[in-house]
């Protein structure tokens, strides 16, 4: 018996107040959208439904369910979903159903659990347990356990159709990409900023990237390194816009310019200059990277403040309070840390003093800076953008 429908439940979507229609049809979007890039014409209809989004599979799609389940699992904003089979709202239709889903199996305890959303149903919640559960049992001969069961035999009455499934399967959760509005989310290749980016697009935020290379003093790699990375973040936010700039101009001046110790915040004052100025041109909200809190001489207190002062955009870090290994860990479940590793040759790396200062004043840096022709520099490479549409 091949599950006709998925129903999909989303969590922290219904608490939205007056926003949530906009939520829900904005989760029903990026579902058809994720659903129709990957394997078009297998459903026939994916609608509301008080409160879950109801996805119909047609023949194809039923055959080809555990593709859609890992799908479904990287769009945000689903708190689970269950692939059910639909039936009559009749008790008789429910009961055979049911039993004949948990014929199959290798389970002791059982136990039933409905949800009836439907009050036209003349069957309450609990009776549908004791019956459909005593027909399980005299069919099956497992035992009922209410408490922790192997497995549960879920049945929701809702708008004239019972539904009918046994497995719950945990979505991401978070919000469904676009409803926060977009950010720009600086890229460099490394592992950590592209698990920050898959961070806010899970708080329904839309990412466009820049990434800054010193091609042709660098090789290619961290290039084709971030670009293989938004592909992979492609499976939680359907499409995406890359800015690649090149940053050996400004480093130049820098090198020659200022003092080493001073170089690498230097490098970054610039960094988000040009990302604010992309931000502006696309609306976006807040800039985005991965720092995490003391990992490296420019993520300190101090470092990241005088960063700031540079631009008024907020600069958000959501791995901040994040160990590396938690880092890592969660760049093996977005599939960009085998990317991460790849050899690279990092822009600032190459042009990075031995000692860089851990704790800049910002008194002297903006002492270093007066040196440089700063909006010249910031305009000069916002004109160098090549500008990389991904979807
Ligand atoms: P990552 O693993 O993300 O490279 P990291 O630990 O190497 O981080 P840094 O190199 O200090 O740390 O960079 C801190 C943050 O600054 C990055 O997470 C990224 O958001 C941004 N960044 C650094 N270099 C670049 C670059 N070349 N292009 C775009 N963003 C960059
Ligand atoms: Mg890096």
């Amino acid at each position: 018996m091949k599950p006709d429908v998925i129903l999909c439940h989303y969590g922290e979507i219904g608490l939205k107040g007056k926003n949530r229609s906009y939520f829900e049809k904005k989760l029903q979007k990026n579902l058809r959208e994720t659903i129709k890039r990957s394997m078009p014409g297998s459903f026939t209809s994916i609608d509301r439904l008080y409160g879950r989004i109801i996805i119909r599979l047609n023949e194809q799609g039923q055959n080809k369910i555990s593709t859609i389940s890992a799908l479904l699992k990287n769009v945000c904003g689903l708190v689970y979903f269950a692939p059910a089979v639909k039936t009559e709202q009749d008790i008789g239709a429910i009961t055979q159903l049911a039993v004949e889903m948990m014929s199959s199996g290798d389970y002791k305890t059982f136990r039933v659990t409905s949800r009836r959303t439907d009050k036209n149903f003349h069957v309450g919640s609990q009776k549908m347990n004791e019956d459909v559960g005593a027909a399980i049992l005299k069919t099956t001969g497992k035992v009922v356990n209410l408490g922790k069961p192997d497995k549960t035999c879920f049945i929701d009455v809702v708008d004239g159709k019972a539904f009918i499934y046994t497995e719950k399967i945990r979505g991401q959760g978070g919000l469904p990409v676009g409803v926060s509005g977009k950010v720009v989310s600086l890229l460099s290749g490394g592992i950590d900023s592209p698990v920050s980016s898959f961070y806010m697009m899970k708080r329904g935020a839309a990412a466009t990237f820049v990434h800054f290379h010193s091609v042709p003093y660098t090789n290619e790699a961290s290039i084709e390194k971030v670009r293989e990375m938004i592909e992979a973040l492609l499976s939680f936010q359907l499409r995406a816009t890359l800015y690649l700039i090149k940053l050996a101009p400004i480093q130049k001046v820098i090198m020659t310019e200022t003092e080493a110790k001073f170089r690498v915040i230097l490098y970054r004052r610039f960094m988000v200059r040009i990302a604010e100025a992309i931000a502006h041109k696309i609306r976006a909200k807040a800039l985005i990277t991965g720092d995490s809190l003391g990992q490296v001489a420019s993520q300190t207190l101090e470092n990241m403040g005088v960063i700031d002062e540079a631009i008024s955009t907020p600069i958000l870090r959501p791995l901040i309070g994040f160990d590396k290994l938690e880092i890592i860990d969660k760049a093996k479940e977005i599939n960009t840390y085998d990317i991460s590793i790849l050899p690279d040759q990092d822009c600032c790396s190459l042009f990075t003093p031995k000692h860089p200062a851990t704790k800049a004043k910002l008194i002297d840096v903006l002492g270093e800076e007066k040196k440089l022709n700063v909006n010249e520099l910031v305009k000069t490479a916002l004109e160098s953008a090549v500008i990389e549409k991904f979807d």
